[in-house]
């Protein structure tokens, strides 16, 4: 093994050399002649003058050594469906569904827009896109009409692939009417939409606009659609950030930098191995569902499990009996998936036989050290490892690499600055690099980004240039909009997002510290802090909390009395300069479908502003909670 330190240096210093060997992990149809084009920062070009295609090394390089291997395990728990695809049955699927979208005039560079919950169908459709060159955007299935609407005008899709329904929690959601109102609200229309029938929830079809993805299909059963190479910056997708302090941004992917970077992400960072299982449960929708759902995996020649379903229904241990039933070697999940399973009978973890699974990975929002230890120790200690990265990356900025050298995990770090990110704090005022131990600053990453980072913003190379590289003081560096500090040994530690800063009476305080503060008392099972303006102090921290245990809390004394009693907690943790105006009580808060906290709309709504853009949120009655209680 290779000390990680060396690793990363390499990556760094020698970063050419590096990336090259790295790029040896893939196929190419010609190999690149420069590893690394950074004559116009802050725009990089990876693997220049390459040619290759994903869609290949997704699938078609297994067929010579494990063409019968498990390579798409489908298990819907709304459905009751539960299917296998061999590396084999999946080149077939995918080129019946490339050859529907030939057959619809789709050629590289066309977007398709593909608008499906969590089936095989949209894993076919998505491999088929870039197997032809075309370039998709993933919708999340769960936004309704304008969400989609606005991201149909930004794509411009020449084709949509959608379905008829998803489900959740054994309640079919309908999609097509969402999905005719958002053509119709958009100025943008599809050529055509290409349907899967589940026979969930009948619908009739546009004349002229809508085909049936079965009738289509059995036209093409042994149609042969041979990848396209494309060039290494071709893009492979565009993406939307989940929206959780303004409005979402259109990430777009190359294709070789993307295809290496992952290839070396399997083995270096989750320690996959050909012919092992991957069981990510994110969704198609997020970054992580295209990496470790789709691409990842199978990149590396493992079967990928995609599930639809709640992690709870039939029970809190569905995930663990995959896990059992798969020999599921790596997973990967979100800290709000597993606070919800912690609610769950812990007895549940114990029941399955977990020998296969070597570590679980979480990524997507701060890891608070009570999940972190609940679920290391239902999982017999087997390692818990954070990863912090964005939509933007495409894979993680910061974790532990056990695939290059072993490393413990630290709570409340997602670990070391992953190789080839060149990782800086710096002071947000002056732009100075803070290069001590446990000196507060903002996290950003020096240019040329890593391989597999957007490219530019779909469309909008200035808004690109303007939201991540111009915004630190006299310096060219991609600004990923989060407080960090790193300790002596180099870990880091994400402190909040840069706006979710408050500044009572000069003093800047982390919501995040003081929201970690109030949720060490007992009784308090979530909480979110805003800063609200104040005309004495500038700001005031307001705090909305969730009680475990809500029958005492039925008059508002006894609401008070717990409100004290928090206020007493942050005075003694953090001092009195932190101590929130007031701490109300709620029983949701407001979060983006991705289960991130929707700080700026507590903030605005506290402040009495319009909350801005709320297509991403989940429910928005927690909202009109908080407005209530303002009120
Ligand atoms: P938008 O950029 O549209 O406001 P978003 O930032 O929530 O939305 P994502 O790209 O899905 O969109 O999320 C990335 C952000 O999530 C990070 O910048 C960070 O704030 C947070 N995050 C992700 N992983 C972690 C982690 N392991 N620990 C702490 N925070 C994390
Ligand atoms: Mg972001």
């Amino acid at each position: 093994m290779v000390a990680f330190a060396d690793f990363h240096r390499r990556s760094i210093e020698d970063r050419d050399a590096f990336w090259s060997e790295q790029a040896q992990l893939i196929d190419w149809q010609t190999k690149p002649q420069q590893i690394c084009d950074y004559s116009n920062p802050p725009f990089a070009k990876w693997f220049v003058g390459g040619t290759t295609n994903l869609c290949h090394n997704a699938v078609d390089r297994h067929l010579a050594d494990r063409a019968d291997q498990a390579a798409l395990i489908f298990v819907s728990t709304e459905t009751d469906q539960e299917h296998t695809y061999t590396y084999r049955d999946l080149h077939a699927e995918v080129q019946r569904m490339a050859a529907i979208l030939k057959a619809q005039g789709v050629t590289k560079g066309d977007r398709v827009l593909i608008y499906m919950p969590m089936i095989a169908e949209a894993a076919f459709a998505m491999l088929a896109c870039v197997r032809i060159g075309a370039i998709h955007s993933v919708v999340f299935g769960g936004f309704a009409s304008h969400s989609l609407a606005t991201r149909i005008e930004d794509a411009t899709p020449k084709v949509i692939i959608s379905a008829d329904a998803g489900s959740r929690g054994g309640k079919v959601i309908p999609y097509k009417h969402l999905l005719d109102e958002a053509i119709r609200l958009s100025s943008h229309k599809p050529g055509k939409v290409l349907m899967v029938d589940r026979k969930l929830a009948p619908f009739t079809p546009v004349a002229d606009r809508d085909l049936d993805y079965a009738t289509e299909r059995a036209q093409h059963m042994d149609t042969v659609v041979p990848c396209e190479w494309v060039e290494s910056t071709h893009p492979s997708y565009t993406l939307y950030t989940s929206g959780t302090t303004g409005k979402p941004k259109g990430v777009q992917r190359d294709t070789a930098g993307y295809t290496v970077a992952l290839a070396s992400s399997i083995p270096h960072i989750y320690q996959g191995k050909p012919g092992g299982t991957f069981f990510c449960t994110s969704d198609i929708g997020w970054v992580v569902g295209h990496s470790y759902i789709i691409y990842g995996p199978l990149i590396g020649g493992m079967a990928t499990i995609m599930y639809e379903g709640l992690p709870i229904r039939p029970d809190g241990g569905i995930w663990w009996s995959l896990v059992e039933k798969y020999k599921v070697n790596v997973m990967f999940s979100a800290p709000t998936a597993i606070r919800v399973l912690k609610k769950q009978d812990p007895a549940l973890l114990s029941k399955y036989d977990l020998s296969s699974l070597q570590a679980l990975f979480l990524a997507g929002e701060p890891l608070d050290e009570p999940t972190a230890k609940w679920i290391s120790e239902g999982l017999n200690g087997k390692p818990i490892i954070d990863n912090y990265w964005q939509t933007e990356t495409g894979w993680p900025i910061l974790t532990i690499c056990n695939g290059v050298e072993k490393a413990e995990s630290k709570f409340g770090s997602p670990g070391k600055a992953v190789y080839g990110y060149n990782v800086k704090l710096v002071d947000d005022q002056t732009g100075e690099e803070l290069t001590g131990a446990n000196q507060k600053g903002v996290l950003t990453i020096e240019g040329p980004l890593p391989p597999g980072n957007l490219q530019t913003i779909w469309g909008d190379d200035k808004r690109f240039v303007s939201t991540y590289w111009s915004t630190v003081p006299n310096k060219l560096v991609y600004n990923t909009f989060d407080w960090a500090v790193r300790d002596e040994d180099g870990y880091f530690f994400i402190l909040g997002r840069t706006d979710d800063v408050i500044n009572v009476a000069g003093h800047r305080l982390g919501t995040r510290e003081i929201e970690e503060s109030i949720s060490s008392h007992p009784n308090i099972a979530e909480v979110a802090v805003v800063g609200v303006a104040d005309q004495l102090k500038g700001q005031v921290a307001m705090a909305f909390a969730i009680a475990k245990d809500t029958s005492g809390l039925t008059d508002d004394a006894a609401r008070s009395k717990l409100e004290a009693e928090i206020m007493k907690v942050v005075d003694t943790q953090l001092g009195a300069l932190a101590r929130p105006a007031r701490v109300m009580f709620v029983t949701a808060l407001p979060k983006t479908r991705s289960g991130k906290l929707l700080r700026r709309a507590i903030q605005a709504v506290c402040e009495k502003r319009d909350p801005g853009d709320l297509t991403t949120i989940d429910d928005p009655t927690a909202l009109t909670q908080i407005q209530d209680q303002i009120a």
